[in-house]
């Protein structure tokens, strides 16, 4: 794993010191030994995890931090905040400030590079998804990046997973009013709930008396639908081996007990932020996608999808020897609509065309809004003889009943044409097969409208 790691503290022989241990392990190092200098840095280069000293003369590291998280340019780069003494405050300013992680100084060896790795994997992570948010720009997701998503008004669902009835009592206790926490004592239960209910975090203690919690972290992430929650470990004091481990097989945090009240709040504070974070980049991902697949004005596919697919179907078809039709539709004097009843009213013919269309069609028929208002359906698995009958259904269903559009649903007579086609047996084509069924169109339409006109297959 290569990631570009800065480290930044005033003193350059801490500085030297963590490089070089860094460099053993083949991360690119960046350093800079005052806040300012560190700021500019995650500006403009591309930095995966800060290494942040907090004692540092004019700006200190927690207002570095504080620096870097509310800027939406920097905000997601993790940053691991180092302090010279475990003093619980220090850490607790850390995280208000949203600090992602903490070493002490001196710094463990095994620590450093375990807390390192595991956020160098969350930040690809987190990339990807602002990566693939990004390349489709035409939705305002610039916008939807920037917003702040540290939205931190709901309280999170959390799940205890801790055997020991004394313990739960004082989570429960410290977390009331600050999660909507569920617990259970069992950790086999615990994992069938955890994929069942979509918890922001789910918190396993380590003791128990006949279970390795390891594993069930492991089954966590190994899990699709929850190989993205935050898993915090609670572990007991001489338990670093297997914190190590945790961290390796991809737990995002843990504490030591005794459990600290502020501690405990502000880690999952922080774990909850961050899932709040990737939840939506990739919620902004998957928007993307449809929309960039989906005729805004009907909710049809577009004309992209479709022949960025029918390409496939086409191919499938012939290669199993199954019947595949298609048919293009035109809506008959849509000009004369749009005239007489502006665009508006031409709109709302076009939605409820799609809509009758829809009804129409099966699941498995790709129905798409070829363009200005223009439909083709694919239909796979279906002979031309079917195809035709569909087609008539879909006419006869548009002319039988007026359209009512407007306010005071003014009825209009709309009809459509249709013009199927069939792959042929032997040797056809994607752009023949569209150009029989866009003849076929142009009959219907020469011949009177309101009719299928179907190219024997
Ligand atoms: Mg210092």
């Amino acid at each position: 794993m290569t990631a570009r790691i800065l480290v930044v503290d005033d003193i350059p022989a801490n500085v030297r010191l963590l490089e070089v241990r860094l460099l053993a392990e083949y991360f690119e190092v960046l350093t800079a030994t005052n806040g300012p200098d560190a700021i500019e840095t995650c500006e403009n280069g591309k930095v995966d995890v800060v290494l942040l000293d907090v004692m540092m003369p004019d700006m200190d590291g927690f207002e570095v931090c504080r620096r870097l998280k509310s800027d939406p340019a920097t905000s997601h780069i993790p940053v691991v905040m180092i302090t010279a003494l475990d003093q619980v405050s220090d850490r607790v300013r850390g995280l208000e400030a949203g600090a992602d992680d903490f070493l002490t100084k001196p710094v463990n060896d095994l620590q450093l590079m375990t807390r390192v790795k595991s956020l160098v994997r969350l930040k690809s992570l987190t990339d990807e998804l602002r990566l693939r948010a990004s390349t489709t720009r035409n939705i305002g997701i610039e916008e939807l990046l920037s917003r702040n998503f540290a939205s931190e008004d709901t309280t999170p669902k959390v799940l205890l997973i801790d055997e020991r009835k004394s313990s739960v009592e004082r989570i429960q206790k410290m977390l009331r009013d600050r999660a909507d926490l569920d617990v259970t004592h069992d950790p086999h239960a615990g994992f069938f709930q955890a994929a069942e209910t979509s918890y922001e975090c789910v918190m396993i203690s380590t003791a128990f008396a006949d279970f390795d919690p390891l594993r069930l972290c492991s089954q966590l992430r190994s899990l699709d639908r929850t190989r993205f929650v935050p898993i915090i470990l609670l572990a007991e004091e001489g338990e670093e081996e297997r914190i190590i481990r945790g961290l390796e097989l991809g737990i995002n945090d843990y504490l030591m007990r005794p459990i600290d009240q502020q501690e405990l709040t502000a880690r999952l504070r922080t774990q909850v932020r961050r899932k709040r974070y990737n939840d939506q980049l990739r919620a902004s991902v998957t928007q993307t996608i449809e929309m960039a697949v989906t005729d805004g004005l009907t909710g049809l596919h577009n004309r992209r999808y479709l022949d960025s697919h029918l390409q496939t179907l086409f191919d499938r078809a012939v290669a199993r020897r199954r019947p595949l039709s298609v048919m293009i539709t035109d809506l008959d004097r849509f000009k004369a609509i749009n005239d007489a009843h502006g665009h508006d009213g031409g709109d709302e013919v076009l939605r409820e065309f799609a809509r009758r269309l829809r009804k129409n069609v099966r699941g498995i028929d790709l129905a798409c809004r070829f363009g200005g208002e223009e439909f083709v359906v694919v239909m796979p698995d279906t002979e031309g003889a079917v195809a035709e009958k569909v087609a008539e259904r879909i006419r006869a269903e548009i002319a039988q009943a007026a359209f009512a559009i407007g306010q005071d649903g003014k009825a209009i007579e709309v009809t459509v044409s249709v013009g199927v086609s069939s792959v042929l047996k032997g040797v056809d084509t994607v752009a023949a097969l569209m150009k029989r069924a866009d003849l076929a169109l142009y009959e219907a339409k020469s011949g009177g409208r309101n009719r299928v006109v179907a190219k024997a297959a």
